[in-house]
């Protein structure tokens, strides 16, 4: 297994779509492999391809409230429901590190996938999973979290996400 390079805003990258795998074969597993071992090594919750520049619609959710310890690897990940119901919470992410913001998302969603094993699953999720599923499947649309914040939010934490990565450069001089 391989830990990839993530990409950081702002490359243009991160704003591709992603293209729908035809089937999970050895070699979609390998890729979803090192998507695991990549969010793991920088302790994330979740991992989409576009943030390794891979366009190929695979999530890997390194969470799971139900079964701790088990994971989720889905490939063309569709959400076919949304609640009307929507929750508030704190995200953040590993294409901009080190910034967290407040927003909202939808309370429970219905999603279709492939799994690691080229199963078509449906699935129904509910709080942190949804969340973290949606913010995932986002990142296959080129949408990053803080496309959801107000045009205010983004400017101050994009300024704050400037001078951090300026602190960051000085200390590497
Ligand atoms: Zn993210």
């Amino acid at each position: 297994m391989t830990v990839l390079k993530i990409l950081n805003i702002p490359n243009p990258r991160l704003r591709n779509k992603a293209i729908l795998v035809k089937k999970v074969d050895d070699e979609i597993r390998k890729f979803m492999d090192d998507l695991k071992e990549t969010c793991k090594f920088h302790d994330g919750v979740g991992l989409a391809s576009i943030q390794v520049g891979d366009p190929r619609s695979i999530i890997f959710i390194n969470f799971d409230e139900e079964s701790p310890g088990h994971c989720y690897y889905m490939a063309n990940p569709r959400i076919t429901w949304k609640s009307d119901k929507m929750i508030e919470s704190k995200e953040g992410c590993l294409s901009v590190p080190d910034v967290f913001n407040t927003i909202m998302r939808h309370a429970e969603i219905k999603i279709d996938y492939l799994d690691y094993n080229n199963e078509m699953r449906s699935a129904h999720f509910k709080e942190n999973m949804s969340r973290y599923i949606q913010h995932e499947v986002d990142h296959l649309e080129g949408i990053l979290y803080i496309d959801h914040l107000s045009l205010l939010k983004r400017k101050i934490l994009m300024k704050k996400y400037s001078k951090i990565l300026a602190e960051k450069s000085f200390e590497l001089e």
